[in-house]
């Protein structure tokens, strides 16, 4: 049997139809099949490789760390440089109330943990989230992600989770003595890149109004700055969800500085771990020692925060930021949007190089996805917005790549039957 006959025999699906391309490489923004083809990588395993695929500093540091040792003990018995040092260069770039990190291996989990957090810090059983969130697929992430298709089949699920509109400023009223927290992305991704709304009123604006409106006063506030208001005449903890917007994705190293708000509790996940697993939750240390107490060891993982994740995340971080590598996607995004103009492009929405390029429906995006992939140009659409293109490549693509990708997909928009 080949590989893709073992593929399918033993491989757990959960889509009827995978891609199914066999990579043997990947090296900086590209990935190679085994008869040599190369493909553009536009999406970067779903926003994680942002310093590119095996960067020669990530790769380094993972030879470095497998000298050493893998995995020893956690629970604290032992001190683990890579972890000490990770949680440190990360705290340096957030604000006073984030210093405390707990690892974790996966965004999913980082979500559970965060909530339970919320739960255990204030006593409260309420979790305010949003329609066409994604936070995870684990049971607790999968109560709040927002959209009955996925959530149903899976009853019951944690009580006490109420959905609203993301931009709905006219709902926060539903925040009360209750809530726990508020679990919200940044940057809506899998809904198609939907940004914070800007208001003048918070409590008349409606969804469709707060979108349609930008910024014109300096006195005009954003949801995620209303929410944060509402937080904190509830006594609600905010936590804003980066896994997919952190590490530069939408031009600044975190996307919540755009908005003028900090969260109680910070998810990271996807480029955290430099191309290796791993996720953190991150508040300030008296939040998180209600983690220590009653139960002890209230959250506990076997394998979160490993060494070689750490130290693959740390080399990919100080990669990042020496590279001033954030400081380019502003540039890159507007090639972007200066390029990818045409009649059958319904709108392009974008967060910094998170982009969605939005079609008429599924099937035309499709035919896009199809011809970009059988030209060399990987790309994919977005779990609630299956009409939209993904566009979230490592934010090393240089802009000759950037007009090459869209070269292609101009191509595939023009082949539209
Ligand atoms: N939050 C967001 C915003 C995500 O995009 C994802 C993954 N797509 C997750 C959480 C869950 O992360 P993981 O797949 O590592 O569990």
């Amino acid at each position: 049997m080949n590989q893709r006959e073992l593929f399918f025999r033993h491989l757990a699906q959960t889509s009827a139809s995978p891609l199914a391309l066999e990579i043997v490489r990947a090296e900086a923004m590209h990935l190679y099949d085994g008869n040599g083809k190369s493909y553009l990588d536009l999406i970067g395993g779903i926003s994680v490789c942002n310093t590119g695929h095996r960067h020669p500093r990530v790769v380094e540091a993972i030879r470095k760390q497998t000298d050493q040792y893998l995995h020893i003990l956690v629970y604290g018995e032992m001190l683990q440089s890579p972890q000490i040092q990770y949680a440190s260069l990360i705290t340096t770039h957030l604000p006073e109330s984030l210093q405390s990190v707990y690892f974790t291996n996966s965004g999913a989990e980082a979500t559970e943990g965060a909530m339970k957090l919320a739960k255990r810090a204030t006593g409260r059983t309420q979790i305010v989230a949003f329609h066409h969130s994604y936070h995870g697929s684990t049971q607790g992430a999968l109560s709040v992600m927002g959209d009955e298709y996925w959530r149903n089949a899976f009853r019951p699920l944690l009580p006490g989770v109420v959905h609203l509109d993301y931009n709905a400023f006219d709902q926060l009223d539903q925040l009360n003595a209750h809530t726990a927290c508020v679990i919200v992305e940044t940057v809506q991704a899998e809904n198609g890149v939907i940004k914070p709304a800007f208001a003048t009123t918070y409590a008349k604006a409606s969804a469709v109004e707060a979108v349609n409106r930008q910024p014109t006063t300096v006195n005009e506030k954003n949801f995620l700055h209303a929410l944060r208001k509402k937080c904190d005449e509830c006594g609600a903890l905010l936590i804003l969800d980066e896994i997919q917007t952190g590490f530069g994705r939408t031009g600044t190293l975190w996307g919540f500085e755009q908005y003028d708000v900090v969260p109680d509790i910070l998810l990271l996940g996807k480029a955290l771990g430099g191309g290796l697993p791993l996720g953190a939750f991150i508040a300030k240390k008296e939040l998180m020692d209600t983690l220590m107490d009653r139960p002890v060891l209230g959250h506990i993982t076997t394998f979160g925060g490993h060494p070689l994740s750490c130290a693959a995340g740390l080399a990919s971080m100080n990669v990042l930021l020496d590279e001033g590598l954030v400081e380019t996607v502003q540039e890159k995004e507007k090639i972007f949007l200066q390029q990818l103009v045409h009649p059958a492009i319904r709108s392009v929405r974008s967060a910094g190089l998170l982009i969605a390029v939005e079609f008429e429906s599924f099937e035309k995006n499709k035919q896009v996805i199809d011809f970009c992939i059988a030209h060399g140009l990987l790309t994919d659409w977005f779990l609630f917005a299956s009409n939209c293109l993904r566009i979230a490549p490592p934010l090393t693509i240089s802009d000759e790549e950037i007009r090459w990708a869209c070269g292609v997909i101009l191509k595939a928009v023009d082949s539209l039957g």
